[in-house]
């Protein structure tokens, strides 16, 4: 497993750098480990290496490493979420980062409101517009945030989640960021109850760098930690 603390430190080392070129204290930026597809051992050899934060994708494998690993560390619920699986991750999940449609409020608020918890989440924006992304268009945005504000009061809006298009030269994905953190910045301003642009989660394995110049502070690495994924298992 010396793999792991090797790849580690490397991500380690470009947070640094990318947090120093943006004049940003590195130790304000959140590294999420995304274990999807990896196995318990592997995941706990991270933890006892300095991981603190894991992301997990399908709501079934976070309730199952949950079940094992426990609240040693903070779980993020990082891919599209089915309403009805909400009830299984309510109690489980630090984070939701895909809240992206109303019918999905209504679910989380009223399961949160039902263990008297307020549920951190972050809106995911669709910022490339692909197809294949989930996520609000950005000119849906505001309003969606205003309602959730006003109705939803078991959901803690604290930032925004976005996923930047795959590009072949990472030079091309600045844009997209830049707009996301623009974006924030007008949320902001509207000084919404229960809505805070605390954090932005953008960046992964083949962008983070340049999303943590472009302000992000909270990143998901799966691939540069843990190697390629193998679907196949
Ligand atoms: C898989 C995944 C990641 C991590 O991707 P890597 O390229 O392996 O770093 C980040 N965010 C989401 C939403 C993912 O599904």
């Amino acid at each position: 497993m010396d793999y792991i603390k090797h790849n580690l430190d490397e991500v380690l080392g470009a947070i640094n750098n990318s947090a120093n070129k943006a004049n940003v204290n590195p130790k304000n930026i959140t590294l999420i480990g995304v274990t999807k597809t990896v196995d318990i051992p592997i995941i706990e050899e991270a933890i006892r290496l300095g991981v603190t934060h894991v992301g997990e994708n399908k709501p079934q494998e976070l309730v199952r490493k949950y079940e094992v690993i426990g609240d040693k560390v903070k779980w993020h619920l990082i891919g599209s979420l089915q309403t009805n699986k909400v009830k299984y991750i309510i109690d489980k999940a630090d984070m939701i980062h895909s809240l992206d449609r109303i019918s999905l409020c209504e679910e989380i608020n009223k399961r949160a409101k039902s263990i008297n918890k307020v549920m951190d989440c972050l809106v995911q924006v669709n910022i490339s517009r692909e197809d294949s992304k989930h996520g609000l268009f950005k000119e849906d945005v505001m309003d969606f945030v205003k309602t959730v504000s006003s109705k939803y009061k078991n959901i803690k809006i604290n930032g925004i989640m976005t996923m930047a298009p795959y590009v072949d030269s990472p030079e091309d994905v600045r844009i997209y960021f830049k707009e996301i953190k623009n974006m924030s910045k007008e949320i902001e301003k509207l000084n919404l109850e229960n809505v805070e642009m605390k954090y932005l989660s953008m960046g992964m394995s083949n962008d983070y760098k340049i999303a943590i110049e472009e302000g992000a502070n909270m990143v998901r690495v799966g691939t540069s930690i843990f190697g390629k994924r193998n679907y196949m298992k």
